[in-house]
Protein backbone atom coordinates (compact mmCIF):
# COMPACT_ATOMS: atom_id res chain seq x y z
CA UNK A 1 0.00 0.00 0.00
CA UNK A 2 1.50 3.27 -0.68
CA UNK A 3 -0.33 6.03 1.20
CA UNK A 4 -1.08 6.24 4.31
CA UNK A 5 -4.65 5.17 5.39
CA UNK A 6 -4.76 7.62 8.00
CA UNK A 7 -8.21 9.54 8.38
CA UNK A 8 -6.46 13.12 8.01
CA UNK A 9 -4.89 12.09 4.52
CA UNK A 10 -8.10 12.05 2.19
CA UNK A 11 -6.16 11.43 -0.86
CA UNK A 12 -5.38 7.88 -1.14
CA UNK A 13 -3.51 5.13 -3.46
CA UNK A 14 -3.41 1.61 -3.20
CA UNK A 15 -1.59 -0.61 -5.77
CA UNK A 16 -3.99 -3.39 -7.01
CA UNK A 17 -3.05 -6.42 -9.28
CA UNK A 18 -6.33 -6.40 -10.74
CA UNK A 19 -10.07 -4.66 -10.22
CA UNK A 20 -13.11 -5.50 -12.36
CA UNK A 21 -16.46 -4.10 -12.42
CA UNK A 22 -19.17 -6.76 -12.02
CA UNK A 23 -21.71 -5.04 -14.43
CA UNK A 24 -19.27 -4.53 -16.96
CA UNK A 25 -15.14 -5.40 -16.86
CA UNK A 26 -13.84 -2.46 -17.93
CA UNK A 27 -10.91 -2.33 -15.84
CA UNK A 28 -9.30 -5.88 -16.33
CA UNK A 29 -5.72 -7.26 -14.84
CA UNK A 30 -2.24 -7.04 -16.97
CA UNK A 31 0.71 -7.40 -15.87
CA UNK A 32 1.23 -3.58 -14.77
CA UNK A 33 -0.02 -3.29 -11.48
CA UNK A 34 -2.96 -0.56 -11.30
CA UNK A 35 -3.07 2.01 -8.70
CA UNK A 36 -6.48 2.80 -6.98
CA UNK A 37 -6.62 6.49 -6.03
CA UNK A 38 -9.38 7.29 -3.73
CA UNK A 39 -10.48 10.92 -2.81
CA UNK A 40 -12.93 11.25 0.20
CA UNK A 41 -14.65 13.87 0.75
CA UNK A 42 -18.17 13.88 2.77
CA UNK A 43 -18.92 10.41 2.85
CA UNK A 44 -18.40 9.98 -0.59
CA UNK A 45 -15.18 8.14 -2.24
CA UNK A 46 -14.26 8.90 -5.66
CA UNK A 47 -12.33 6.01 -6.93
CA UNK A 48 -9.94 6.37 -9.53
CA UNK A 49 -8.11 3.99 -12.01
CA UNK A 50 -4.83 4.51 -13.36
CA UNK A 51 -2.30 2.40 -15.59
CA UNK A 52 1.03 3.54 -16.05
CA UNK A 53 -0.20 7.32 -15.34
CA UNK A 54 -3.18 7.08 -18.09
CA UNK A 55 -6.49 7.32 -16.22
CA UNK A 56 -8.30 4.30 -17.21
CA UNK A 57 -11.77 4.10 -15.00
CA UNK A 58 -13.53 6.11 -11.93
CA UNK A 59 -16.71 5.42 -9.53
CA UNK A 60 -18.28 7.82 -7.33
CA UNK A 61 -18.84 5.30 -4.64
CA UNK A 62 -21.60 5.95 -1.37
CA UNK A 63 -19.68 4.99 1.59
CA UNK A 64 -23.07 4.81 3.95
CA UNK A 65 -24.08 2.65 1.68
CA UNK A 66 -21.06 0.46 0.53
CA UNK A 67 -20.17 -3.20 1.92
CA UNK A 68 -16.50 -4.63 1.38
CA UNK A 69 -16.70 -8.58 1.35
CA UNK A 70 -13.47 -10.63 1.55
CA UNK A 71 -13.77 -13.84 -0.86
CA UNK A 72 -10.09 -14.81 0.06
CA UNK A 73 -7.14 -14.05 1.23
CA UNK A 74 -6.40 -11.48 -1.84
CA UNK A 75 -9.50 -11.12 -3.22
CA UNK A 76 -12.18 -9.04 -2.50
CA UNK A 77 -15.61 -7.36 -3.56
CA UNK A 78 -16.91 -3.97 -2.90
CA UNK A 79 -20.61 -3.00 -3.33
CA UNK A 80 -22.99 -0.16 -3.59
CA UNK A 81 -25.88 1.55 -4.48
CA UNK A 82 -25.83 3.51 -7.17
CA UNK A 83 -28.63 5.24 -8.88
CA UNK A 84 -29.14 6.52 -12.25
CA UNK A 85 -28.66 10.34 -13.69
CA UNK A 86 -32.55 11.33 -12.77
CA UNK A 87 -31.45 9.19 -9.51
CA UNK A 88 -35.46 7.49 -10.45
CA UNK A 89 -33.88 3.84 -10.21
CA UNK A 90 -31.61 2.50 -7.63
CA UNK A 91 -28.97 -0.51 -8.24
CA UNK A 92 -25.94 -1.91 -6.96
CA UNK A 93 -22.69 -1.56 -8.72
CA UNK A 94 -19.76 -3.10 -7.45
CA UNK A 95 -15.81 -4.03 -8.49
CA UNK A 96 -14.02 -7.48 -8.00
CA UNK A 97 -10.69 -6.48 -6.38
CA UNK A 98 -7.23 -8.88 -6.19
CA UNK A 99 -4.35 -7.83 -4.41
CA UNK A 100 -0.85 -8.50 -4.64
CA UNK A 101 -0.21 -9.43 -1.59
CA UNK A 102 -2.47 -10.44 2.19
CA UNK A 103 -0.63 -7.72 3.52
CA UNK A 104 -2.19 -4.94 1.00
CA UNK A 105 -5.63 -6.87 1.15
CA UNK A 106 -5.57 -6.46 5.35
CA UNK A 107 -4.68 -2.32 4.60
CA UNK A 108 -7.22 -2.03 2.37
CA UNK A 109 -9.85 -3.17 4.51
CA UNK A 110 -8.77 -1.45 7.51
CA UNK A 111 -8.66 1.57 5.38
CA UNK A 112 -12.15 0.59 4.08
CA UNK A 113 -13.13 0.36 7.94
CA UNK A 114 -11.95 3.85 8.87
CA UNK A 115 -13.90 5.80 6.02
CA UNK A 116 -16.96 4.05 7.17
CA UNK A 117 -16.75 4.98 10.75
CA UNK A 118 -15.47 8.94 9.60
CA UNK A 119 -18.75 9.14 7.31
CA UNK A 120 -20.61 7.96 10.28
CA UNK A 121 -19.83 10.47 12.75
CA UNK A 122 -19.78 12.99 10.11
CA UNK A 123 -23.38 12.14 9.44
CA UNK A 124 -24.19 12.34 12.94
CA UNK A 125 -23.08 15.77 13.68
CA UNK A 126 -26.15 17.14 12.31
CA UNK A 127 -27.92 20.31 13.28
CA UNK A 128 -30.72 20.96 16.05
CA UNK A 129 -32.55 17.83 17.31
CA UNK A 130 -31.09 14.96 14.85
CA UNK A 131 -30.93 12.10 15.93
CA UNK A 132 -27.18 9.91 15.39
CA UNK A 133 -27.11 6.68 13.63
CA UNK A 134 -24.51 5.20 15.71
CA UNK A 135 -25.09 3.64 18.64
CA UNK A 136 -25.40 5.73 21.79
CA UNK A 137 -24.25 5.94 25.61
CA UNK A 138 -28.44 4.48 26.44
CA UNK A 139 -27.93 1.64 23.89
CA UNK A 140 -24.87 0.25 24.75
CA UNK A 141 -25.76 -0.41 28.29
CA UNK A 142 -29.79 -0.52 28.20
CA UNK A 143 -31.57 -4.17 26.22
CA UNK A 144 -33.64 -3.40 23.45
CA UNK A 145 -36.53 -5.32 24.61
CA UNK A 146 -36.00 -3.62 28.04
CA UNK A 147 -35.42 0.09 26.41
CA UNK A 148 -39.10 -0.62 23.73
CA UNK A 149 -41.33 -1.63 26.44
CA UNK A 150 -39.78 1.37 29.21
CA UNK A 151 -40.72 4.06 26.12
CA UNK A 152 -43.80 2.24 25.50
CA UNK A 153 -45.21 2.61 28.96
CA UNK A 154 -44.21 6.16 28.99
CA UNK A 155 -45.91 6.86 25.54
CA UNK A 156 -49.11 6.42 27.25
CA UNK A 157 -51.17 9.52 28.31
CA UNK A 158 -52.62 6.94 31.29
CA UNK A 159 -49.01 6.63 32.82
CA UNK A 160 -48.50 10.36 32.29
CA UNK A 161 -51.53 11.45 34.53
CA UNK A 162 -50.64 8.69 36.77
CA UNK A 163 -47.62 11.22 37.98
CA UNK A 164 -49.31 14.43 37.16
CA UNK A 165 -52.08 13.06 39.59
CA UNK A 166 -49.52 12.66 42.23
CA UNK A 167 -49.80 16.12 43.60
CA UNK A 168 -47.42 15.69 45.71
CA UNK A 169 -44.83 15.10 43.00
CA UNK A 170 -46.46 17.82 40.52
CA UNK A 171 -47.23 20.31 43.18
CA UNK A 172 -43.44 20.03 44.70
CA UNK A 173 -41.70 20.72 41.27
CA UNK A 174 -44.82 23.50 40.97
CA UNK A 175 -43.82 25.30 43.87
CA UNK A 176 -39.95 25.15 43.57
CA UNK A 177 -39.98 26.72 39.45
CA UNK A 178 -42.26 29.29 40.31
CA UNK A 179 -40.81 30.44 43.78
CA UNK A 180 -37.57 30.42 42.45
CA UNK A 181 -38.44 32.70 39.17
CA UNK A 182 -34.65 33.66 39.26
CA UNK A 183 -33.73 30.53 38.41
CA UNK A 184 -35.39 30.51 35.38
CA UNK A 185 -36.03 34.07 34.18
CA UNK A 186 -34.26 34.36 30.95
CA UNK A 187 -32.69 31.50 31.21
CA UNK A 188 -32.32 28.62 28.47
CA UNK A 189 -33.32 25.37 29.86
CA UNK A 190 -33.70 21.66 28.89
CA UNK A 191 -36.26 19.68 30.01
CA UNK A 192 -34.39 16.39 30.77
CA UNK A 193 -37.52 13.36 29.85
CA UNK A 194 -39.96 15.92 29.22
CA UNK A 195 -43.10 13.43 29.21
CA UNK A 196 -46.17 15.87 28.31
CA UNK A 197 -44.12 18.50 28.85
CA UNK A 198 -45.53 19.41 32.16
CA UNK A 199 -42.04 20.74 33.65
CA UNK A 200 -40.92 22.65 30.51
CA UNK A 201 -44.79 24.84 30.41
CA UNK A 202 -43.68 24.97 34.05
CA UNK A 203 -40.17 26.64 33.61
CA UNK A 204 -41.80 28.94 30.95
CA UNK A 205 -44.52 30.06 33.41
CA UNK A 206 -41.30 31.11 34.96
CA UNK A 207 -39.94 33.30 32.63
CA UNK A 208 -37.54 30.77 30.61
CA UNK A 209 -36.29 32.38 27.55
CA UNK A 210 -36.36 28.67 25.89
CA UNK A 211 -37.08 25.32 26.56
CA UNK A 212 -35.93 21.99 25.31
CA UNK A 213 -38.41 19.87 26.10
CA UNK A 214 -36.62 15.76 25.14
CA UNK A 215 -38.55 13.29 25.45
CA UNK A 216 -37.74 9.72 23.30
CA UNK A 217 -41.29 8.22 23.71
CA UNK A 218 -44.31 8.70 21.79
CA UNK A 219 -45.64 11.52 24.57
CA UNK A 220 -43.44 13.36 22.67
CA UNK A 221 -46.26 14.14 20.20
CA UNK A 222 -48.82 14.54 22.74
CA UNK A 223 -46.12 17.29 24.17
CA UNK A 224 -46.26 19.11 21.19
CA UNK A 225 -49.98 19.12 21.15
CA UNK A 226 -50.22 20.42 24.57
CA UNK A 227 -47.52 22.68 24.40
CA UNK A 228 -49.15 24.01 20.98
CA UNK A 229 -52.23 24.36 22.83
CA UNK A 230 -50.61 26.62 25.17
CA UNK A 231 -49.70 29.45 22.38
CA UNK A 232 -48.50 32.10 25.16
CA UNK A 233 -46.17 29.70 26.66
CA UNK A 234 -45.62 27.57 23.78
CA UNK A 235 -43.63 30.06 22.28
CA UNK A 236 -40.65 29.46 23.97
CA UNK A 237 -40.55 25.89 24.22
CA UNK A 238 -39.09 23.44 21.35
CA UNK A 239 -40.21 19.74 21.94
CA UNK A 240 -37.22 17.65 20.44
CA UNK A 241 -38.22 13.68 20.23
CA UNK A 242 -35.20 11.50 20.94
CA UNK A 243 -32.89 10.41 23.53
CA UNK A 244 -30.91 12.54 25.58
CA UNK A 245 -28.15 10.54 24.91
CA UNK A 246 -28.12 11.13 21.31
CA UNK A 247 -30.22 14.43 20.34
CA UNK A 248 -28.11 17.32 19.47
CA UNK A 249 -29.47 20.94 20.92
CA UNK A 250 -28.78 24.57 18.95
CA UNK A 251 -27.21 26.03 22.34
CA UNK A 252 -26.38 24.89 26.25
CA UNK A 253 -28.79 25.33 29.32
CA UNK A 254 -28.49 27.50 32.24
CA UNK A 255 -30.50 25.53 34.03
CA UNK A 256 -31.77 21.43 34.02
CA UNK A 257 -35.06 20.67 34.80
CA UNK A 258 -36.47 16.79 35.56
CA UNK A 259 -38.18 14.06 36.84
CA UNK A 260 -35.46 11.11 36.91
CA UNK A 261 -36.51 9.17 40.18
CA UNK A 262 -37.83 5.87 40.14
CA UNK A 263 -38.69 3.77 42.88
CA UNK A 264 -35.76 3.68 45.80
CA UNK A 265 -34.61 6.28 43.26
CA UNK A 266 -32.59 5.02 40.90
CA UNK A 267 -34.71 2.66 39.48
CA UNK A 268 -34.83 2.77 35.89
CA UNK A 269 -31.51 3.87 35.76
CA UNK A 270 -33.01 7.19 34.22
CA UNK A 271 -30.85 9.27 37.09
CA UNK A 272 -27.63 8.35 34.12
CA UNK A 273 -29.85 9.62 31.42
CA UNK A 274 -30.03 13.11 33.63
CA UNK A 275 -25.87 12.89 34.31
CA UNK A 276 -25.79 12.48 30.80
CA UNK A 277 -27.83 15.36 30.16
CA UNK A 278 -25.85 17.22 32.52
CA UNK A 279 -22.70 16.57 30.62
CA UNK A 280 -23.75 16.79 27.25
CA UNK A 281 -26.09 20.00 27.51
CA UNK A 282 -25.61 22.36 30.72
CA UNK A 283 -23.21 25.46 30.94
CA UNK A 284 -20.64 25.24 33.85
CA UNK A 285 -21.54 25.54 36.82
CA UNK A 286 -25.42 25.65 35.20
CA UNK A 287 -28.14 24.74 37.85
CA UNK A 288 -29.85 21.44 38.13
CA UNK A 289 -33.52 20.69 39.31
CA UNK A 290 -33.12 18.68 41.50
CA UNK A 291 -29.41 19.15 42.27
CA UNK A 292 -29.41 16.44 45.40
CA UNK A 293 -31.27 13.23 46.18
CA UNK A 294 -30.95 11.04 49.33
CA UNK A 295 -31.70 7.65 49.57
CA UNK A 296 -33.07 7.26 52.98
CA UNK A 297 -32.60 3.54 55.00
CA UNK A 298 -33.86 2.10 58.88
CA UNK A 299 -34.57 -1.39 60.14
CA UNK A 300 -38.14 -2.58 60.39
CA UNK A 301 -40.09 -4.94 61.86
CA UNK A 302 -43.37 -6.03 60.45
CA UNK A 303 -44.55 -9.76 61.56
CA UNK A 304 -47.30 -9.43 59.59
CA UNK A 305 -45.75 -8.41 56.57
CA UNK A 306 -43.44 -11.33 56.63
CA UNK A 307 -46.17 -13.95 57.33
CA UNK A 308 -47.93 -12.64 54.53
CA UNK A 309 -44.67 -13.12 52.07
CA UNK A 310 -43.86 -16.62 53.40
CA UNK A 311 -47.09 -17.60 53.41
CA UNK A 312 -47.17 -16.95 49.55
CA UNK A 313 -45.20 -19.87 48.98
CA UNK A 314 -47.18 -22.47 51.04
CA UNK A 315 -49.02 -23.05 47.83
CA UNK A 316 -46.23 -24.86 47.08
CA UNK A 317 -45.83 -27.33 49.83
CA UNK A 318 -49.17 -28.87 48.55
CA UNK A 319 -47.87 -32.87 47.63
CA UNK A 320 -50.97 -33.76 46.01
CA UNK A 321 -52.09 -30.96 43.39
CA UNK A 322 -54.23 -32.96 41.29
CA UNK A 323 -51.98 -36.26 42.10
CA UNK A 324 -48.67 -33.89 41.82
CA UNK A 325 -46.16 -33.19 44.22
CA UNK A 326 -45.35 -29.47 44.22
CA UNK A 327 -43.08 -29.81 47.06
CA UNK A 328 -39.55 -29.56 45.01
CA UNK A 329 -40.09 -25.90 43.92
CA UNK A 330 -41.68 -25.11 46.98
CA UNK A 331 -37.94 -24.03 48.13
CA UNK A 332 -37.76 -21.61 44.61
CA UNK A 333 -41.25 -20.46 45.35
CA UNK A 334 -40.08 -19.21 48.70
CA UNK A 335 -36.63 -17.64 47.20
CA UNK A 336 -38.64 -15.88 44.71
CA UNK A 337 -41.15 -14.04 46.70
CA UNK A 338 -38.52 -12.65 49.14
CA UNK A 339 -36.71 -11.38 46.26
CA UNK A 340 -39.56 -9.08 45.18
CA UNK A 341 -39.04 -5.69 47.20
CA UNK A 342 -42.11 -4.71 48.74
CA UNK A 343 -44.12 -1.50 47.30
CA UNK A 344 -46.24 -0.16 50.20
CA UNK A 345 -46.67 2.90 52.63
CA UNK A 346 -46.16 1.67 55.82
CA UNK A 347 -46.51 2.97 59.30
CA UNK A 348 -43.22 4.87 60.19
CA UNK A 349 -43.59 3.48 64.08
CA UNK A 350 -42.61 -0.04 62.19
CA UNK A 351 -38.89 1.57 61.98
CA UNK A 352 -36.75 0.20 64.12
CA UNK A 353 -33.88 2.73 64.61
CA UNK A 354 -33.63 6.13 63.32
CA UNK A 355 -33.15 6.38 59.44
CA UNK A 356 -29.78 6.94 58.28
CA UNK A 357 -29.08 8.13 54.24
CA UNK A 358 -26.70 8.25 51.34
CA UNK A 359 -26.48 11.30 49.09
CA UNK A 360 -26.26 11.25 45.39
CA UNK A 361 -24.84 14.61 44.47
CA UNK A 362 -26.16 14.77 40.29
CA UNK A 363 -24.59 17.77 40.07
CA UNK A 364 -21.36 15.92 40.58
CA UNK A 365 -21.27 12.76 40.43
CA UNK A 366 -20.35 10.62 36.96
CA UNK A 367 -22.59 8.71 35.15
CA UNK A 368 -20.53 5.63 35.77
CA UNK A 369 -20.41 6.03 39.29
CA UNK A 370 -24.53 4.81 39.27
CA UNK A 371 -23.51 1.32 37.91
CA UNK A 372 -23.10 0.57 41.40
CA UNK A 373 -24.08 1.64 45.11
CA UNK A 374 -22.25 0.36 47.90
CA UNK A 375 -23.78 1.49 51.13
CA UNK A 376 -22.79 0.40 54.30
CA UNK A 377 -25.09 0.45 57.08
CA UNK A 378 -24.94 0.55 60.87
CA UNK A 379 -28.17 1.68 63.02
CA UNK A 380 -29.50 1.45 67.00
CA UNK A 381 -32.47 -0.46 67.63
CA UNK A 382 -34.43 1.81 69.45
CA UNK A 383 -36.52 -1.54 70.74
CA UNK A 384 -36.13 -5.42 71.44
CA UNK A 385 -37.97 -6.74 68.48
CA UNK A 386 -37.58 -8.81 65.29
CA UNK A 387 -36.26 -7.00 62.26
CA UNK A 388 -37.60 -8.04 59.41
CA UNK A 389 -35.68 -5.98 56.85
CA UNK A 390 -34.80 -2.73 55.38
CA UNK A 391 -37.24 0.26 54.35
CA UNK A 392 -35.98 2.63 52.27
CA UNK A 393 -37.29 5.98 50.69
CA UNK A 394 -36.02 9.06 49.31
CA UNK A 395 -35.95 12.84 49.09
CA UNK A 396 -34.45 15.00 46.10
CA UNK A 397 -33.71 18.93 46.48
CA UNK A 398 -34.65 21.75 44.42
CA UNK A 399 -31.39 24.28 45.72
CA UNK A 400 -33.34 27.37 44.51
CA UNK A 401 -31.71 30.84 44.90
CA UNK A 402 -34.71 32.10 46.69
CA UNK A 403 -36.26 28.61 48.49
CA UNK A 404 -34.99 25.34 49.09
CA UNK A 405 -37.47 22.54 48.64
CA UNK A 406 -37.47 19.62 49.39
CA UNK A 407 -39.82 16.44 47.67
CA UNK A 408 -39.89 13.50 50.09
CA UNK A 409 -41.40 10.21 49.96
CA UNK A 410 -40.89 9.19 53.62
CA UNK A 411 -43.00 7.23 55.12
CA UNK A 412 -45.79 9.56 57.62
CA UNK A 413 -45.21 12.44 54.94
CA UNK A 414 -47.96 12.49 52.28
CA UNK A 415 -47.93 9.59 49.68
CA UNK A 416 -46.82 9.88 46.33
CA UNK A 417 -46.77 7.46 43.58
CA UNK A 418 -43.44 5.89 44.65
CA UNK A 419 -44.74 4.84 47.86
CA UNK A 420 -42.00 3.34 49.85
CA UNK A 421 -39.36 0.41 49.78
CA UNK A 422 -39.23 -2.84 52.01
CA UNK A 423 -36.89 -5.29 51.24
CA UNK A 424 -37.61 -8.15 53.25
CA UNK A 425 -35.32 -10.95 54.49
CA UNK A 426 -36.38 -14.49 54.79
CA UNK A 427 -34.35 -15.11 57.97
CA UNK A 428 -35.56 -11.99 60.16
CA UNK A 429 -32.68 -11.50 62.84
CA UNK A 430 -33.20 -10.71 66.94
CA UNK A 431 -32.12 -7.05 68.58
CA UNK A 432 -32.01 -5.76 71.79
CA UNK A 433 -32.94 -2.18 72.81
CA UNK A 434 -29.29 -0.23 72.44
CA UNK A 435 -27.73 -3.20 70.16
CA UNK A 436 -26.17 -2.16 67.09
CA UNK A 437 -27.08 -3.73 63.51
CA UNK A 438 -24.76 -3.52 60.66
CA UNK A 439 -24.54 -4.36 57.34
CA UNK A 440 -24.75 -3.25 53.91
CA UNK A 441 -26.90 -2.51 50.49
CA UNK A 442 -25.20 -2.88 47.44
CA UNK A 443 -27.03 -2.47 44.31
CA UNK A 444 -25.59 -3.65 40.88
CA UNK A 445 -27.17 -1.78 37.99
CA UNK A 446 -28.09 -4.32 35.07
CA UNK A 447 -29.05 -3.68 31.60
CA UNK A 448 -33.25 -3.99 32.18
CA UNK A 449 -33.50 -0.43 33.83
CA UNK A 450 -32.59 -1.43 37.22
CA UNK A 451 -30.86 -3.16 40.16
CA UNK A 452 -30.02 -6.49 41.60
CA UNK A 453 -30.12 -5.78 45.26
CA UNK A 454 -27.55 -7.58 47.71
CA UNK A 455 -28.71 -6.60 51.20
CA UNK A 456 -27.13 -7.81 54.45
CA UNK A 457 -28.01 -7.37 57.85
CA UNK A 458 -25.75 -8.32 60.75
CA UNK A 459 -26.18 -8.13 64.84
CA UNK A 460 -24.67 -9.67 67.90
CA UNK A 461 -26.35 -12.37 69.45
CA UNK A 462 -27.72 -12.43 72.51
CA UNK A 463 -27.63 -15.32 75.53
CA UNK A 464 -25.16 -17.85 75.39
CA UNK A 465 -21.63 -16.75 74.22
CA UNK A 466 -22.61 -12.50 73.67
CA UNK A 467 -20.17 -12.31 76.93
CA UNK A 468 -17.22 -13.58 74.77
CA UNK A 469 -17.98 -10.95 72.30
CA UNK A 470 -21.02 -12.34 70.71
CA UNK A 471 -22.06 -14.54 68.06
CA UNK A 472 -22.71 -12.58 64.97
CA UNK A 473 -26.30 -13.48 63.63
CA UNK A 474 -26.27 -12.37 59.95
CA UNK A 475 -29.02 -12.47 57.05
CA UNK A 476 -28.54 -11.62 53.39
CA UNK A 477 -31.36 -11.23 51.02
CA UNK A 478 -30.79 -10.79 46.54
CA UNK A 479 -33.65 -9.08 45.27
CA UNK A 480 -34.44 -7.83 41.77
CA UNK A 481 -35.69 -3.91 41.83
CA UNK A 482 -37.46 -4.51 38.56
CA UNK A 483 -40.14 -6.90 39.81
CA UNK A 484 -41.60 -5.31 42.73
CA UNK A 485 -44.14 -7.07 44.57
CA UNK A 486 -46.93 -3.68 44.84
CA UNK A 487 -49.15 -4.57 47.77
CA UNK A 488 -51.61 -2.03 46.68
CA UNK A 489 -54.66 -4.30 47.70
CA UNK A 490 -53.67 -3.98 51.47
CA UNK A 491 -55.22 -1.39 52.88
CA UNK A 492 -52.85 2.24 52.79
CA UNK A 493 -52.45 4.22 55.60
CA UNK A 494 -52.40 7.13 53.24
CA UNK A 495 -54.33 6.79 50.40
CA UNK A 496 -56.29 9.74 51.13
CA UNK A 497 -53.54 11.74 51.28
CA UNK A 498 -52.93 13.25 47.91
CA UNK A 499 -57.21 13.73 47.47
CA UNK A 500 -57.25 15.85 50.54
CA UNK A 501 -54.86 17.98 49.42
CA UNK A 502 -55.83 20.44 46.52
CA UNK A 503 -53.75 23.40 47.95
CA UNK A 504 -50.74 20.88 48.86
CA UNK A 505 -48.25 23.77 47.37
CA UNK A 506 -48.97 25.53 51.15
CA UNK A 507 -48.39 21.63 52.36
CA UNK A 508 -45.33 20.26 50.82
CA UNK A 509 -42.55 20.02 53.07
CA UNK A 510 -39.91 22.60 53.55
CA UNK A 511 -36.77 20.75 55.30
CA UNK A 512 -33.98 23.56 55.31
CA UNK A 513 -30.75 22.13 53.92
CA UNK A 514 -28.62 21.13 56.76
CA UNK A 515 -24.96 21.85 56.32
CA UNK A 516 -23.82 18.42 56.86
CA UNK A 517 -25.44 16.14 54.41
CA UNK A 518 -23.59 13.12 55.78
CA UNK A 519 -25.43 13.72 59.46
CA UNK A 520 -27.98 10.99 60.03
CA UNK A 521 -31.18 12.57 60.25
CA UNK A 522 -34.85 11.59 62.53
CA UNK A 523 -37.62 10.96 61.00
CA UNK A 524 -39.63 13.74 60.50
CA UNK A 525 -42.90 13.16 62.53
CA UNK A 526 -45.98 12.80 60.46
CA UNK A 527 -47.77 16.12 59.81
CA UNK A 528 -51.31 16.48 62.23
CA UNK A 529 -53.14 15.85 58.59
CA UNK A 530 -51.71 12.69 57.68
CA UNK A 531 -51.45 11.16 61.21
CA UNK A 532 -55.48 11.79 61.15
CA UNK A 533 -55.64 9.06 58.43
CA UNK A 534 -53.81 6.51 60.13
CA UNK A 535 -55.75 3.31 60.29
N1 LIG B 1 -41.16 15.23 33.09
C1 LIG B 1 -42.43 14.54 33.06
C2 LIG B 1 -42.28 13.04 32.84
C3 LIG B 1 -41.43 12.33 33.87
S1 LIG B 1 -41.36 10.57 33.62
C4 LIG B 1 -43.15 14.84 34.35
O1 LIG B 1 -42.51 15.27 35.31
O2 LIG B 1 -44.36 14.62 34.43
C5 LIG B 1 -39.84 10.40 32.78
C6 LIG B 1 -39.92 10.66 31.27
O3 LIG B 1 -38.61 10.64 30.76
C7 LIG B 1 -40.70 9.60 30.49
O4 LIG B 1 -41.67 10.21 29.69
C8 LIG B 1 -39.65 8.89 29.66
O5 LIG B 1 -40.11 8.46 28.40
C9 LIG B 1 -38.59 9.95 29.53
N2 LIG B 1 -37.21 9.43 29.37
C10 LIG B 1 -36.61 8.47 30.11
N3 LIG B 1 -35.36 8.28 29.71
C11 LIG B 1 -35.15 9.14 28.68
C12 LIG B 1 -34.04 9.41 27.85
N4 LIG B 1 -32.90 8.74 28.00
N5 LIG B 1 -34.16 10.35 26.89
C13 LIG B 1 -35.35 11.02 26.72
N6 LIG B 1 -36.43 10.79 27.47
C14 LIG B 1 -36.34 9.87 28.45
Amino acid sequence: MEGSAGLEHKHLEFTLAAVSELSSPSVSSSSTPLIARFNVDGGVAELRFHRDSEFTDGFNVDLGTSQLFKLGPVQSLWVWESSDINKEKSFSRGVAIQFRNEEESRDFHSAFEQWQNEDVIQRTHLPNGAISSCKSKFDNKIEPSSAKMYFHYYGQLLHQQNMLQDYVRTGTYYAAVIENRADFTDCVVVDVGAGSGILSLFAAQAGAKHVYAVEASEMAEYARKLIAGNSTLGQRITVIKGKVEEVELPQKADILISEPMGTLLVNERMLESYIIARDRFLVPKGKMFPSIGRIHMAPFSDEYLFVEIANKALFWQQQNYYGVDLTPLYGSAFQGYFSQPVVDAFDPRLLVSPPIFHVLDFSEIKEEDLYEIDIPLKFIASVGTRVHGLACWFDVLFNGSTVQRWLTTAPGAPTTHWYQIRCVLSQPIYVMAGQEITGRLHMIAHNAQSYTIYLTLSAKMWGPGAEQGGILQTSTCKLDLKEPYYRMSQPQPYTMAQDQQPHHLLQTQDIPITEDLEEPELLQQPSENSGAQLQ
